[in-house]
């Protein structure tokens, strides 16, 4: 079914075990109402955070899964073992996988197509470096990766897209309101010829050092669906003042 209510979702990065997502939940109490609302711990406590997040509403996701069913890959998570664990959701393609990891927009593709033969929704981050974007390539960057994603994205809309320019992650600086409306209208127009009507169903987000103060203004931005939040997600204050500018 179409869900298209705002989307505020937070990605914890390598940070939170087990007893601080716990506690998170605790503090953060129920959301979920008129917006919808994710939390991407790291594999290691998503059990647990699955456990706490119950009956408050909050989805919870993987912040990466390996492209393989199983096998030896010493260290990785299956797509199949993080559902068993509770997440519905997969993050595919962070930045920090990009570019950290050397991610290519292959494999890209090969794990959003693992994800969701395992019942994962994919949620597929897309942007460009503050080089690519000074070179006048942005149009060019965001458009490779989006159409290599969609080369396994399900054909029923059933996944999100987040658009992360990398110079606006964990750097303070956000992206202008029209930067975003500008990204947003290139994404949803490839969207829409790879899927036609479909493309409606499909909720881009927003991601790049959002925090309480600034997110009421880029969810207002045109075409803005929602929010991937890093570093203000670790606090439930400040998730929930997040939350909050959506509803
Ligand atoms: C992220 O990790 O996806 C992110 C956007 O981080 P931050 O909000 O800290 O910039």
């Amino acid at each position: 079914m179409m869900d298209r209510r705002p989307v505020i979702s937070g990605n914890w990065k390598m940070n939170h075990g087990p007893e601080a997502a716990a506690s998170f939940f605790g503090e953060l109490g129920s959301a979920g109402g008129a917006a919808r609302v994710i939390i991407f711990p790291p594999a290691l406590s998503l059990p647990a955070a699955v456990e706490a997040a119950r009956g408050t509403g909050v989805e919870i996701g993987v912040q990466n899964v390996h492209a393989e069913v199983s096998g030896a890959f010493t260290g990785e998570n299956s797509a199949a073992a993080a559902r068993e664990a509770g997440a519905t959701l997969a993050l595919i393609g962070h930045s920090e996988r990009r570019h950290v990891f050397g991610e290519t927009d292959d494999q890209v593709a090969a794990k959003v197509a693992r994800a969701v033969a395992e019942g994962l929704e994919p949620v597929v981050c897309v942007g460009e470096t503050l080089d690519e974007r000074k070179a006048g390539r942005l149009e060019e960057v965001l458009d490779r990766q989006i159409r290599a994603a969609l080369t396994t994205l399900p054909s029923d809309g059933a996944f999100l897209i987040a658009y992360e320019p990398v110079w606006a992650i964990g750097t303070g600086e956000t992206a202008t309101p029209d930067d975003a409306a500008e990204a947003h209208a290139l994404l949803r127009d490839r969207l829409t010829e790879a899927r036609g009507e479909v493309a409606a169903a499909v909720s881009i987000l927003y991601g790049g050092s959002v925090k309480p103060g600034n997110a009421a203004e880029l969810l207002a931005a045109d075409g803005v669906d929602g929010v991937l939040v890093g570093g203000a997600s670790l606090r439930a204050s400040d998730f929930r003042a997040i939350i909050d500018a959506a509803e």
